[in-house]
């Protein structure tokens, strides 16, 4: 019998080592609350924040620890990005609306640096910049196009990197190029988590750990939620499940897919190679559908790569290796490299993987933050929590529009997402193939 490696030495978070989940203290479930919110990831608990800062009381259920959803486990890349990209946004819904939810991506990003930095937020923040690689000359030349337009329209500071260039910020030939874009840096999402979580525990946002809410029902009050601790009542309610919405959130369900996203951690490796890898120390992605983003890790010592997942029950090695196939495929001196973690958690998408704030039957959800919530995440949650308050210029997002589709067939269980991932697979290598034959 063959002794299979293991893939990774562990498989939690390498965010946890630092800043490890866990409960909160416990408290008495208020009977009548103003706002009862679901879920207590990063969207659930800004919008804590701003409805206690504004006179509400507020009770926050997660069925799990705090954070022990996406928003511990993720890449921390504070990216804020829109995956349909300018040109699509723009033949869907026009060019002002387009020009619009670009503009929300700078203001979000904007709201969480001050956020960090007003809040005294401890999280290793750092604002590095970004490197987008192109896979070939082609997509270079129209990314350095859309580089300017950012810089035009927007004044980001964008400029492209020509493939003669590209080792001063990657040490890799496997692209051709790429952009730079210096309003997106990294932070530590675990540390982001609990310093969100204690700035809103001291607010006195009252937190419900491992107390899943099973329904949400209406009447001439208000809403009855039910939890695994008993019914409270609340004038309003926001649900912030995200990739982790369940039966208790039916509507949501139906419009969301959880589609698992992975990520590797490296051994320390030496600071020569770091520096060869990552010389600027930036946070990295490219354009593949199912493409890899990638950073050093906070100390700079480790290699951090993420990407899709193609399970959807258990934890099976074959994730891990695809993801370290690729971290070889990038960067050859990193063949044999012992990988420290290798973990997955759950990312929401939508049909149009659009991001949304929207309300049903009276109830108000913040969701689909489609892979990029660091940012999106903390800003839908603190929009909802303004329109909560009637704020109707605070509670305005380019995302405010009608729910999601719901996806046909589906009711909660994404059986299709392996065939999914094979037919992206194969699209990729046939891209690939072209853009640098
Ligand atoms: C591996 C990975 C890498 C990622 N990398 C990045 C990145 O680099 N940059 C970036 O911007 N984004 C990234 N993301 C996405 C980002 O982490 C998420 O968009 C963000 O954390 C979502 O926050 P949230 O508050 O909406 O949801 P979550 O943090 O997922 O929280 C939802 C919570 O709802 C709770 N819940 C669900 N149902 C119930 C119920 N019935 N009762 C009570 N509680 C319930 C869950 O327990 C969970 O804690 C990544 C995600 C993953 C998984």
């Amino acid at each position: 019998m063959t002794i299979q490696p293991r893939p990774a030495d562990k498989a939690t978070p390498y965010w946890w080592e630092a800043a490890p989940v866990g409960g909160v203290p416990g408290q008495p479930l208020a009977p009548r609350v103003d706002v009862a919110i679901v879920g207590a990831g990063y969207a659930g608990l800004s919008a804590a924040l701003t409805l206690v800062r504004a006179g509400r009381s507020v009770a926050v259920f997660d069925a799990m620890n705090p954070g022990e959803g996406a928003s511990s486990r993720n890449g921390g890349i504070t990216s804020g990005s829109i995956r349909p990209g300018l040109a699509a946004l723009t033949r869907k819904f026009g060019e002002k609306t387009a020009f619009e939810i670009e503009s929300e991506g700078k203001r979000a990003r904007e709201f969480l640096y001050d956020f960090l930095k007003t809040e005294e937020i401890s999280c290793d923040f750092q604002l590095t910049g970004a490197f987008r690689a192109a896979l070939g000359y082609q997509q270079y030349d129209e990314m350095a196009r859309a580089a300017e337009g950012l810089a035009k329209r927007l004044g980001i500071d964008a400029y492209a990197v020509p493939h003669a260039e590209q080792r001063g910020y990657i040490g890799t030939d496997f692209y051709r190029g790429g952009v730079v874009r210096m309003d997106i840096g990294g932070l530590h999402p675990a540390k982001f988590h609990a310093e969100l979580l204690r700035v809103a525990l001291a607010a006195g946002v009252m937190v419900h750990c491992h107390t899943p809410v099973t329904a949400i029902t209406r009447d001439a009050a208000g809403f009855d939620v039910t939890s695994s601790a008993g019914k409270t009542t609340a004038q309003q309610v926001l649900v912030c499940t995200n990739g982790y919405t369940d039966a208790a959130a039916p509507y949501l369900r139906r419009r969301l897919v959880p589609v698992r996203s992975r990520i590797i951690v490296t051994e320390e490796l030496s600071p020569d190679l770091m520096a060869k890898l990552m010389p600027r120390r930036m946070m990295m992605g490219e354009n593949r559908q199912l493409g890899f983003y990638y950073r050093p890790t906070p100390d700079g010592k480790r290699i951090l790569l993420g990407g899709r997942d193609s399970s959807w029950v258990g934890d099976p090695a074959a994730p891990t290796l695809r993801l370290r196939a690729g971290l070889a495929e990038l960067f050859p001196e990193l063949s044999d490299v012992r990988l420290a973690h290798s973990w997955f958690g759950n990312v929401a998408m939508n049909r149009d993987m659009l991001p949304r704030l929207f309300e049903r039957d009276g109830v108000v959800y913040a969701s689909g933050f489609c892979g990029s919530g660091v940012v999106w995440a903390t800003w839908v949650g603190s929009r909802a929590a303004h329109r909560l308050l009637g704020d109707t210029v605070e509670g305005r997002t380019a995302f405010d529009f009608r729910p999601p589709a719901a996806v046909p067939f589906y009711n909660g269980t994404p059986w299709f997402m392996p065939a999914f991932i094979k037919f992206y697979g194969l699209q990729d290598r046939f891209a690939l193939w072209r853009a640098q034959r």
